[in-house]
């Protein structure tokens, strides 16, 4: 079976239940899924790590402890996230 990989939208994420029921775990945020679970992945913000590298850009910082987000609220503490330029 052919894997696909993808990088976790929160880098601190280690562990991602599949659609098929596979568990993943990762100690860095990137993982190598069954594809059915890759595409569900990708939909709740998932990404190829061959189109955004180790790069946050485009995403958020977080105000509070400078975690790189996709999202407006830091999924390491919580806190705000402004746009980073
Ligand atoms: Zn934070």
């Amino acid at each position: 079976m052919d894997t696909v990989r993808v990088c976790a939208p929160d880098g601190a994420q280690r562990e991602v239940d599949g659609v098929t029921g596979a568990r993943y775990r990762s100690s860095d945020g990137v993982y190598d899924m069954h594809p059915a679970d890759a595409a569900a992945f990708r939909k709740i913000g998932a990404f190829t790590p061959n189109l955004a590298g180790a790069s946050t850009r485009g995403g958020y910082r977080c105000g509070r402890c400078g975690f790189g987000s996709w999202f407006v609220t830091c999924g390491r503490c919580g806190g705000p996230c402004s746009k980073e330029s």
